[in-house]
């Protein structure tokens, strides 16, 4: 989104420089003018009384979309690793991109991140973007944006995809704004229409009952973000290699707002996380208070399992969000799923029903969690997780 001062309507009021966070506004003999540090995030338009800041926004119906070519996968990292949902991406890039024969890139933006360019290549990737920068070492938002938003510009891919996380949520939404592209956020599914050649984008929507299909008619690239877990990560091929187009940009420390200033891990973060986990032991509201997760805890220990949990027992405060599976939570396919004294809410369905094999234990026998369960108890948790635990225990041989 370009933007200029239209030098005439300027009557040096200064109003612009208290709205610039980053200081990128000079006053030169009585006007005011864009310096170095504008990232042109358009903070300052709105205070502008006199119309003076104009952003240019491109039409979209002036898009000449055949300029746009290729699908594109937007990597997160986290401590030196490409994250799942990343390779889950370039995986399904792959069968997009074969399907309009075009090429599928990632687009890598970090601090010396390049070693894991070629893992891309392992699941997929032709080509590798590849932008490594002092600034870029931890994701804020500004940097990524100015970053990948000009990558797009200069290549334009028909087709970005990025991972329904908080980066990914974050970074999609401020570049496809930056753009001018259409987003849909928080795919379950893609597909590419054969006449069309449009990419289908699909995403429970009132609540889960319904799945509605979005496609981006006259804008470009056509962005999603896809949650994490959804799509299948492909078997690795680890004779491929991709081609490395590395980018140099020019970011200044001082031109960036949002500074990090310590990483403090989360108290509890080095449990077994629900969406990496092949088996989970999900706790609800039956379980009445916080403390009764414990019994949650000890029969996940037991099997290996990460500890899941329902809305209800994050909104009482009875565990941290980042165990919630559902809808508003995290989409989960482990290979066991056991749900305890959860209800099987359209909401937490939506996170879980496609595990592989689902127990429940409810003590209402007409809970809809039977409903999707292939092994349903009907009977109170409070006697039978235990039993179940202690049954394990011997079975294992760890008492
Ligand atoms: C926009 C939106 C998004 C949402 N997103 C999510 C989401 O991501 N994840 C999610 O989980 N929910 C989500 N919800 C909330 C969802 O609708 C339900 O309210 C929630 O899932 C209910 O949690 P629960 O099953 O633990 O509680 P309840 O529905 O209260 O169920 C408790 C269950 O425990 C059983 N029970 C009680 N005592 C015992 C006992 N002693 N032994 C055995 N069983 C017992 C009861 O029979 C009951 O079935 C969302 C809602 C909205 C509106």
């Amino acid at each position: 989104m370009p933007i200029y001062i239209d030098a005439d309507k300027c009557v040096g009021c200064k109003l612009c420089l208290s709205a610039c966070p980053y200081g990128a506004i000079d006053m030169v003999e009585g006007k005011a003018v864009f310096n170095d540090n504008c990232t042109q995030c358009g903070a300052c338009i709105s205070s502008c009384k006199f119309g003076a800041i104009i952003a240019e926004i491109t039409r979209k119906e002036n898009v000449d979309t055949s300029q746009y070519k290729g699908v594109w996968v937007l990597a997160e990292t986290h401590d030196g690793r490409l994250a799942d949902v990343t390779l889950e991406l370039v995986s399904e890039g792959r069968k997009l991109a074969d399907e309009l024969g075009v090429e599928l890139a990632m687009v890598l933006a970090g601090w010396q991140v390049e070693p894991l360019a070629q893992i891309a290549a392992h699941y997929g990737a032709d080509k590798v973007y590849l932008v490594e920068h002092e600034t870029l070492e931890h994701y804020r938002t500004d940097p990524f944006t100015s970053v990948i938003a000009a990558l797009i510009n200069q290549y334009k891919p028909e087709i970005v995809l990025i991972g329904a996380t908080v980066m990914g949520r974050d970074l999609a939404s401020r570049i496809a704004a930056r753009i001018g592209a259409g987003l849909t956020a928080d795919c379950t599914g893609l597909a590419i229409d054969p006449e069309t050649r449009l990419l289908m984008q699909t995403r429970p929507a009132f609540g889960g009952n319904v799945m509605a299909t979005i496609v981006c008619r006259h804008a470009r690239p056509q962005m999603a973000t896809v949650r994490p877990r959804v799509m299948k990560k492909a078997e690795p091929d680890l004779s491929r290699t991709a081609e490395i187009i590395r980018s140099h940009v020019d970011l200044k420390e001082q031109a960036i707002a949002a500074k990090i200033l310590e990483i403090i891990r989360e108290e509890g973060r080095d449990e077994l996380d629900v969406q990496e986990a092949e088996i989970i032991v999900s706790g609800g509201r039956g379980l009445r208070k916080a403390e009764n997760f414990a019994l949650i805890r000890e029969l996940a220990e037991v099997l290996g399992a990460a500890v899941g949990a329902s809305r209800a027992t994050v909104d009482a405060g009875w565990i941290p969000a980042y165990h919630q599976v559902g809808q508003t939570g995290k989409t989960v396919q482990p290979k066991l799923y056991i749900a305890c004294g959860i209800s099987g809410a359209v909401q937490h369905l939506a996170g879980m029903g496609s595990s592989d094999c689902i127990v429940a234990i409810n003590n209402d026998p007409d809970a809809p969690i039977f409903g999707v369960a292939h092994y349903g108890i009907v009977g109170d948790l409070f006697e039978v997780v235990p039993a179940l635990t202690k049954a394990l225990k011997k079975e294992l041989g760890l008492e």
